[in-house]
């Protein structure tokens, strides 16, 4: 709020001013969304609501912002998404909160992400009283300082789910990634690469000894410790901040040194070996093709076990369309009680863009029937005409003022429409209406009744 509008009332009228016109533009790395691609948007959000709700999610929509301190701890305070994309500003009800007797929140974030959100929902509804395990899905927009270019925005969407309570059984896992899959396949999303992998886990430690990600994190350490002064500055900083993120690396000269760094796969415990196989085992009874990515890994200590990624066809070098796993200590590191958690996020934006790229994009958004009338007769006639179709679910246009049919029928053309539907005070005096398929220029004469079941039988 600029100082002005904050010493003016509530309800006070702004001030005439002489201000000159200006033109504005979206914000860098935000963009708006329009026909006909919101057609495609549409219809992947259907699909994504069908699709799940045939596996049992519900729905939940959380807020746009939280505490910022939420995704400090979920997200975690060192992550880039936290410490230099998020975008912040302090609570404009600060210092009213107490005495509301509400606890304070100085600052809050538009979400950057919105796992942490969909685990404080579930905390702050005390969801652990349902039936376990409970499935949820999201949609919507997020937020994220990034650099912009194709395929990563500053507001980008999500559509995601989690599944939250119950058991780490690794049929959850299984059946979560056999539900994006369907997704994507109902969708025919082109060069669908799934890759999965497990990193073991860390804190909180499943029995408080066999803690195997943190063994092999030293262990990782110390290789890359070896190999320091052959690495670029980014990952040399790595080594002690988040070893596991060199594994990231998209750098040409770092590559033949981390494919011979030591792989989780050899340092996993008993437990998280067993958890993983059976997770593969359950993949291949749902006949989900996978490919195993020992480099796929998440930096923070509660993501553990399962993690899995998803690549599609003709997206460049921003190809990961979903990311996912297990975070069984997320829960209650947020102040819930010791909770199972696995879940997924899949970028909408890019899952559109490679829709767009392999032509599965629907092309204009057309009409059924342009209504072309004359005269005032006919007006009243089209009016009436025009709703009984859009009761029955046709896309019409009809023009607001006369034109004269060649205009019109010009008109129908230019918009894509299927059919022009030419009333004159001929056809309103007849009841005999005339319609016009605009592909080929066909006319014949149809009553009301007529006109309705030739559309409906198309
Ligand atoms: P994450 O929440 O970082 O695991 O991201 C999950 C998915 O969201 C990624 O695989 C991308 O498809 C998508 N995504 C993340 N950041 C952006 C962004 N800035 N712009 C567009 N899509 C994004």
């Amino acid at each position: 709020m600029s100082e002005g509008s904050a010493k003016k009332g509530f309800g006070e009228k702004p001030q005439p001013t002489e201000e000159k016109p200006r033109k504005f533009q979206a914000i860098r790395g935000t963009r708006d969304l329009l026909p006909p691609e919101t057609a495609l948007w549409n219809r992947v959000e259907q699909t994504a609501h069908e699709v799940f709700a045939t596996f049992g999610y519900g729905e939940i929509r959380p807020p746009i912002f939280e505490p910022t301190e939420l995704f400090a701890r979920a997200v975690g305070g060192e992550t880039d998404i936290v410490s230099k994309e998020m975008y912040t500003f302090s609570n404009p009800m600060e210092g009213m909160l107490s005495e509301m007797a509400l606890p304070e929140v100085e600052k809050i974030s538009l979400r950057p992400e919105a796992t942490a959100s969909v685990c404080r929902a579930y905390i702050e509804h005390g969801m652990q009283q349902l039936p376990q395990p409970v499935k949820l899905y999201y949609m919507g927009p997020m937020f994220r300082r990034e650099r912009p270019q194709k395929g990563r925005y500053r507001q980008f969407y999500q559509i995601g789910a989690e599944v939250l309570g119950g058991t780490d059984a690794p049929a959850i896992d299984a059946e979560v990634i056999e539900m994006v899959m369907t997704f994507f396949d109902k969708l025919e999303l082109q060069g669908v690469q799934l890759d999965i992998n497990s990193i073991g886990h860390s804190a909180p430690p499943v029995d408080g000894k066999n803690v195997c990600r943190r063994a092999y994190v030293e262990a990782l350490r110390a290789a890359l410790e070896n190999v320091k002064d052959k690495l670029a500055a980014d990952s040399q900083r790595r080594i002690e901040t988040n070893p596991l993120r060199v594994l990231d690396s998209k750098l040409e000269h770092e590559q033949p040194i981390i494919e011979k760094l030591p792989r989780i796969g050899d340092h996993l415990c008993d437990e998280c070996k067993a958890h993983y196989a059976a997770v593969k085992h359950e993949l291949d009874l749902r006949g989900v093709k996978y490919r195993e990515n020992w480099r796929l890994v998440r930096g923070l200590d509660y993501y553990m076990r399962t993690t899995f990624e998803i690549t599609a066809k003709g997206l460049g070098s921003q190809n990961a369309v979903c990311g996912g796993g297990r975070y069984d200590g997320l829960v209650e590191l947020l102040g819930g009680p010791p909770t199972k958690g696995i879940g997924f996020a899949i970028g909408e934006d890019r899952l559109i863009l490679s829709l767009q790229e392999s032509g599965k994009a629907p092309a204009q958004q057309g009409r059924d029937v342009y209504i072309a009338w004359m005269g005032e007769n006919a007006r009243a006639t089209a009016i009436r005409a025009a709703k009984t179709l859009r009761n029955a679910g046709f896309r019409v246009e009809l023009p607001p003022v006369e034109q004269k049919f060649g205009k019109a029928l010009g008109q129908a053309d230019k918009l894509g429409a299927k059919y022009a539907l030419i009333l004159g005070d001929n056809e309103v005096s007849s009841g005999e209406w005339t319609l016009k398929t605009l592909a080929d220029g066909t006319q014949q004469k149809l009553t009301e009744p007529q006109l309705l079941e030739f559309l409906r039988k198309l």
